[in-house]
């Protein structure tokens, strides 16, 4: 044990290092996972509760995903999109069906397939809608998160995001998030988009009044306006729906989907839209030398069988509304607000709590890993193939810590 504990410290020192400090993780340092579980190099277990920011909604290193992989690298992964190759058309036909949308524009992350919906906005714009040349505005909410580009974060209201990386690009319109009158009064002949998370992941898993997204899609019919959905981090399960928009009963023009696309193996991010958008990228205007490689098409076409097949959307809604009205009879001193969509959870703690940060190196210590967001919110965000058993196990746990 003690040989051991000097293995993590080792590591954790070799990156403080060799790596930018970009991040502050937490100090469990994993070295394998399985499902909702992962091991730390001393061997502790560990239920991961946060997956990856919702990229391993379908488990860790789930066989199936795993095995199409596997299949693949050893016979085909990259081409370029200078050539064709043989998984790319039957899986966009595969994920157009599932999502209903014409096409799909495939990328890598998820801020390159933000990026992708800002310049079909913006094409679609000029081309279609009739914006004069370098006009077209594009509106956008406070406490977004869509990416970490230089484009993307000029449009951030977060500090730590957007700080000391201007001068920015314009052409960005900042409205309080929820707030439709102040959409109506923005829009204009030039507004191209309205950009939009249904459910703020980053921002602590805020949801917005019922009539919002309803009210987005009126006013973008009303002004000819395309509505954009960033379901990066909200879609494929999470809040119980495939994409988080539909459940207020509408249809967004476009979705930005990354994350779970690949249930973690590989960075696979698309750009989904029907022709009347899509059909403004023409030959050599857009791409990535690694959008829509075999071995993405190949792990995210298991990734998304998973999904369908597991019936993680109904698991999710499920376990969801169990969970949360559990930790919302708590009765924590320490809790102000309890947010949830699904099997995600934002736990916002009174400022006197004295920050997230305690409580979830609390949870660590008990074989339970969850990460604060921004200062003072838990977000809960298990893997969607959790039981309702190992969620009880874990409701122990934040019950003894925040109880
Ligand atoms: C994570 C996330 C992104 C960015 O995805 P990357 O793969 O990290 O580039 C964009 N939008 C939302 C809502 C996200 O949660």
């Amino acid at each position: 044990m003690e040989q051991s504990a000097t293995k993590s410290a080792e590591l954790i020192e070799l990156e403080a290092r060799f790596t930018a400090h970009n991040y502050k993780p937490l100090d469990a340092v994993l070295t394998r996972g399985e499902g909702i579980w992962v091991y730390d190099v001393e061997g502790n277990r560990y239920l991961d509760f946060l997956a990856a920011y919702s990229a391993v909604n379908q488990g860790h290193n789930h066989p199936r995903i795993v095995a199409a992989l596997i299949e693949q690298v050893q016979r085909l992964s990259l081409t370029s999109r200078a050539f064709r190759n043989d998984r790319f058309g039957p899986f966009c036909r595969k994920l157009a069906g599932l999502l209903g949308y014409d096409k799909v524009l495939m990328m890598n992350t998820g801020a390159e397939a933000v990026e992708t919906a800002i310049k079909a906005a913006r094409k679609w714009g000029y081309t279609v809608k009739g914006i004069p040349a370098d006009q077209a505005e594009i509106l956008v909410f406070t406490n977004n998160f869509h990416g970490r580009t230089t484009t993307i974060v000029g449009f951030s209201t977060d500090p730590d995001a957007r700080d000391g990386y201007g001068p920015f690009a314009p052409g960005f319109t900042v409205l309080p998030y929820g707030d439709l009158d102040a959409v109506r009064t923005a829009m204009s002949p030039r507004v191209a988009a309205v950009l939009v998370e249904p459910v703020q992941g980053e921002a602590g898993v805020i949801v917005p009044p019922a009539e919002f997204l309803p009210g987005l899609r009126a006013l973008c019919d009303e002004h000819g306006a395309l509505l954009l959905c960033d379901e990066i981090q909200s879609g494929l399960g999470r809040t119980g729906h495939l994409l988080a928009h539909r459940a207020s009963g509408i249809r967004a023009d476009g979705v930005a989907i990354g994350k779970a696309l690949s249930g973690g193996v590989y960075p696979v991010s698309a750009f989904l839209a029907d022709d009347a958008v899509m059909q403004v990228f023409h030959p050599g205007q857009h791409g990535s030398t690694y959008g829509g490689n075999p071995l993405a098409c190949a792990a995210a076409d298991a990734a998304l069988d998973v999904l369908v097949e597991e019936d993680l959307c109904r698991r999710s809604r499920e376990l969801g509304a169990w969970f949360a009205e559990r930790i919302r009879a708590l009765q924590s001193p320490h809790i102000r607000e309890v947010r949830d969509a699904g099997l995600w959870l934002g736990v916002e703690l009174h400022p006197a709590a004295g920050g997230a940060r305690r409580f979830c190196e609390a949870l660590m210590q008990r074989g339970l890993l969850c990460k604060e967001t921004h200062t003072h919110t838990i977000r809960f965000a298990p893997p969607l193939v959790i039981q309702r058993e190992e969620l009880d196990w874990a409701f122990q746990h934040i019950a003894a810590v925040l109880g």
